[in-house]
């Protein structure tokens, strides 16, 4: 989905998208989400500069660094992006200092890619390293198995000593 400088009014231009992630990320077969990714932004223009302002919303379907496992990841990232005509941002030819949280795109003929802004967006939201939680204790490094499922008894770990007054706590005072 493109639009052209000349669509956006001097009130500025309301997009909402609703599309499959695999709109989004055509070449990127092995990022999956769980959700559809929808999308509200709002561009305004001032003479050949653009401004897109926006929220993008979807669930993410991850594989967790350290026990593997899938898990979803929620995303709702809002965002604030510059958008400048290529042959101006090239031809300054001066370094422009912007606000760190602030990203700067450019356009060409072809206009503004609305569908490449917002993937930018998202996948900026996803995490280097995921993880399904914080404490996941990750797969056994002698036999592989799911920590988090079961304890498969392949002899101490550095937390055991924990686990075992946490067990004391836990047994019934009755017994
Ligand atoms: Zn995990
Ligand atoms: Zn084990």
């Amino acid at each position: 989905m493109r639009v052209q400088i000349e669509e956006i009014p001097p009130e500025g231009l309301s997009i909402e998208l609703k599309e499959g992630g695999s709109r989004f990320f055509e070449e990127e077969a092995a990022l999956r989400f769980g959700d559809k990714i929808v999308a509200r932004l709002r561009l305004s223009r001032v003479d050949q500069f653009v401004q897109a302002t926006g929220r993008a919303e979807t669930t993410a379907t991850l594989t967790c660094a350290r026990c593997l496992e899938e898990f979803s990841f929620p995303i709702d990232s809002e965002f604030t992006v510059e958008i400048r005509p290529a042959e101006k941002a090239e031809s300054h030819g001066e370094v422009q200092l912007l606000p760190d949280d602030m990203d700067v795109l450019t356009y060409t003929g072809a206009g503004i890619d609305i569908l490449e802004l917002v993937a930018g967006q998202v996948a900026e939201s996803l995490p280097l390293k995921p993880l399904c939680r914080e404490s996941c204790r990750g797969l056994c490094p002698q036999c592989g198995q799911n920590s988090n499922l079961s304890e498969c008894g392949c002899g101490p770990v550095e937390s055991d000593t924990r686990f075992a007054k946490l067990k004391e706590l836990l047994r019934d005072p009755d017994s």
